[in-house]
This record gives C-alpha cells, sequence and structure tokens, in this order.
C-alpha cells in the first residue's frame, strides 16, 4: 500500500548564527522515522555540512518526544518502498524477495546512514526531550553530546519483538556492559538523571532550559578551532573502533537480521506483529514492573 505522508516537510532546517538547528518534524506520530524523514534529514545534514558558516549541528524534535523510534504503523511508513542509496550500494530494496529485503534496507537505511551521521565533521548535539525510544537512541547516540530535559525517557524495548536490540547496536558502548544488558533485557525506560549518573548522557536540564542550554553549549563549540574540533571527533571514534565497536556492531546487525529472518518465518512478520501501540504498552508494562520491584532501589 502507499504511503500516505501527512508531512512534505518531516524535517525542518533552521540556522542561527554558527549554529544549524535540525527538527525531525513528525510530531502527530511522535517523530518515527520512515524514509521520507531519514533522508530529510541527511539532506539536512549535508546542508550543514556544507556550509562553511555552520560550525555546529544541533538535532532535536518537534512536539511532546524526541523520537519514538522506527515507524513500524504510521500511514506515512514507507519501507517497501524504493529509496535513495546514500550510505551503501547494496541496490533497490524493493526489488528482493525474503531476507534480502530487510537486510538491505536496514543495512542502507539504518546502520549505514547512523554510521555515516556519526563520521560526519562538524560537532553534533542531541537535544533529547521526551520519549527516546529503540530508533530514537541511534539518532541520539551518533551524536557527539547529548543534553537532555529532564522529562526524557530512554528505552529499547525491541526485544519484546524478539530482535536483540536496534540495528545501531551501541548499547555496551553507550553505558557499561552489566547496565546496558539490564537496559535491553528488561526494556525498561530510563530517565534522563539516571542516564546522566552512567555518563550517556551529558547534561540534564529543565524543559524549558533545554534550548538555552544547548544554544549555550553550541555557541562554545562553535568558537573552537574547526578542524582541531574535527580531529578530536575522529579520534574519539576511532578509540571506539579499536575498542570493536564497527566490528560489534557488524556482529550483532547480523543477529538482528537472524531474528528478523526467524520472526518471518515463525509468525510471518519480521517484527512479529507487534505494532507502535503494542510496543509501547510493553514499554510502559516493563517500567511499572520495575517500579514495583524497586531494583534500583
Ligand atoms: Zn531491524
Amino acid at each position: 500500500m502507499a504511503p500516505i505522508y501527512e508531512t512534505d516537510k518531516p524535517i525542518l532546517y533552521e540556522r542561527s548564527g554558527a549554529t544549524a538547528w535540525i527538527t525531525l518534524n513528525r510530531p502527530d506520530y511522535g517523530n518515527a522515522q520512515n524514509a521520507q524523514m531519514l533522508y530529510a534529514l541527511d539532506d539536512a545534514l549535508v546542508r550543514a555540512s556544507e556550509d562553511p558558516e555552520i560550525r555546529v549541528i544541533v538535532l532535536k524534535g518537534a512536539g511532546k518526544h524526541f523520537s519514538a523510534g522506527h515507524d513500524i504503523g504510521s500511514p506515512g511508513r514507507d519501507a517497501d518502498r524504493p529509496a535513495p542509496r546514500r550510505a551503501t550500494l547494496w541496490g533497490d530494496h524493493s526489488t528482493l524477495d525474503g531476507a534480502a529485503k530487510y537486510y538491505v534496507r536496514e543495512q542502507e537505511a539504518y546502520l549505514g546512514l547512523c554510521r555515516r551521521w556519526r563520521e560526519l565533521p562538524k560537532p553534533t548535539i542531541a537535544a533529547v526531550h521526551g520519549a527516546c525510544i529503540a530508533g530514537g537512541l541511534m539518532l541520539a547516540w551518533v551524536c557527539d553530546l547529548i543534553i537532555a530535559s529532564r522529562d526524557a525517557v530512554f528505552s529499547d524495548p525491541v526485544l519484546r519483538m524478539g530482535v536483540p536490540g536496534v540495528e545501531y547496536f551501541a548499547h555496551a558502548f553507550e553505558m557499561h556492559p552489566r547496565v546496558a544488558r539490564e537496559f535491553l533485557f528488561l526494556g525498561e525506560r530510563m530517565s534522563a538523571e539516571r542516564a546522566w549518573h552512567l555518563g550517556m548522557v551529558n547534561r540534564v536540564v529543565d524543559r524549558e532550559a533545554l534550548e538555552a542550554e544547548v544554544e549555550a553549549v553550541a555557541a562554545r563549540l562553535a568558537e573552537l578551532p574547526a578542524f582541531g574540533l574535527t580531529l578530536a571527533k575522529q579520534a574519539f571514534n576511532a578509540v571506539e573502533d579499536f575498542a570493536g565497536k564497527r566490528s560489534a556492531m557488524d556482529a550483532s546487525f547480523h543477529m538482528h537480521h537472524l531474528a528478523h529472518a526467524h520472526n518471518a518465518l515463525v509468525n510471518g512478520n519480521a517484527i512479529a506483529g507487534m505494532d507502535a501501540r503494542a510496543m509501547a504498552t510493553a514499554s510502559v508494562r516493563a517500567t511499572e514492573t520495575r517500579e514495583r520491584g524497586g531494583i534500583y532501589g
């Protein structure tokens, strides 16, 4: 079925001084990421990257949430449609069958684009409020800094659909592996405060102060020698990759796709028939269980 897009501007782009403010703009669907949005985001990042006046890039969400994850159920879901190839040269996934279709699409649109954005030579800040769920984590994690408002919550509930984590498997690099296991196994929502204690988030501020805080940090980054900052960014990416981030993601990506294929064999559906509502319910239920059990004391 052809997607029905609710907007022709799923990404907003605004320049303020040396900062590009890029806004995920599907607020009616929690900024769920369809291909329309992901490639508009890529266009915006290319624009910011190529503009010599831009020295810092901020990524934020319109409406109540940063991003509820990949689009698994809005009228604008377009996963089966042909899409541009920017990160890979795998060809058009929409012409393929079976596991190849999912694999090629996610190599390009999820793992590939996220890696491309992580390697963007200008510093990036994710300004996170509300929900940052599953694919939402991927967009925050590829940024250099994450500044969150106190109301932000983070979770990866995809194990509920039998899939071992999102396609960009950075969990064990974003937090201690012991905590990352708990985060993924239980699928609970993590508060901004706890994410800050774990070092996954740089700063936590009140919701009303988020934009000003991000603006202040961006202004300080904009004063630094741009090429030096790019090299510092590359150095951190290199450290993570020498520690195995890239190869761990390659390995886990294949497990992720074994899970999609297993689901398709067992249930006839690669995401085990889960939709956005079922995932949200599972996530809330997991968190209620945690609150009753008092696991964090
Ligand atoms: Zn997937």
